[in-house]
């Protein structure tokens, strides 16, 4: 479903990404983890094509990454993102949250679009809290929002970058338990984490990068019982 081919990155004298092959395939969960710098979220930004590179391709469902116009909005709609902080519209309501995009860019009728945007917020178990604004929510309740607004798109592929690590521990199980159902039902997740727990669980392939580069992946058995590289089996030394 994503094809990442020899893809390089540059900020001036940093190369962020080298040379990075990945696929992601149809109903994967790939979990991607590593040390702060790696390049991890970089990896995701480029993949929604929020970030450019300089050399290689990305390629998601067959079609090379566009660069501009109608068709990057396409792109966008096709490939959810979720980031750390859950960037969503302060002044708007919570159903209008999951509304808007579903009408501007995929052009529903509006009272389709609140349906869908209902039975998504059920979904993520926030159903009564539609009509309130994001500031009156708590954190893991805006991000179950923010992953609520992503399914209104219906992506191929969710990509979240880090969507725990802005939260007060106790809300960190809520939002990994919708994130571990998604994953069950057969959505295509691509998930920067650092809740190994998670990994374990649903991860089909854990991927670790550092320094820009893919080092190992495996399945999470394979990759936690016994890191082949150095660099991972000192990374985990220090989380685990
Ligand atoms: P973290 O775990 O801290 O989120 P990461 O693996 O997501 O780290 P990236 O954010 O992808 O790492 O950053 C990779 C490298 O690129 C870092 O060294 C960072 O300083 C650098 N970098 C990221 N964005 C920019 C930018 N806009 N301009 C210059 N350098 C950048
Ligand atoms: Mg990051």
């Amino acid at each position: 479903l994503i094809v990442l081919d020899q893809v390089n990155k540059r900020y001036g004298e940093h190369h962020v990404l080298r040379d990075v092959n990945l696929t992601v395939r149809q109903g994967e969960v790939v979990v991607i983890i590593g040390p702060s710098g790696a390049g991890k979220s970089t990896l995701c930004r480029a993949i929604n094509r929020l970030e450019t590179i300089d050399s290689g391709e990305i390629s998601v469902d067959g079609t090379p990454l566009p660069a501009e116009g109608r068709q990057l909005a396409r792109l966008r709609a096709e490939v959810g993102m979720v980031f750390q902080s859950f960037n969503l519209f302060a002044h708007k309501t919570v159903l209008d949250n999951v509304v808007l995009a579903q009408v501007h860019v995929l052009r529903r009728p509006r009272d389709e679009a609140v349906r869908k945007a209902r039975e998504l917020l059920d979904r993520v178990g926030i159903g009564s809290q539609a009509a309130k604004f994001p500031a009156q929510l708590s954190g893991g309740q805006q991000q179950r929002v923010a992953i609520a607004r992503a399914l209104a798109m219906d992506p191929k592929v969710i990509l979240f970058d880090e969507p725990t690590s802005a939260l007060d521990p106790e809300m960190v199980n809520e939002v990994l338990d919708v994130m571990t159902a998604l994953a069950r039902e057969g959505m295509t997740m691509v998930v920067v984490t650092h809740e190994m727990g998670f990994a374990r669980r649903a991860a089909d392939r854990v991927v670790f990068m550092a320094d820009g580069e893919i080092v190992e992946q495996d399945t999470p058995d394979g990759f936690f019982g016994a890191p082949s590289s150095e660099r991972a089996q000192s990374f985990l030394a220090k989380i685990l």
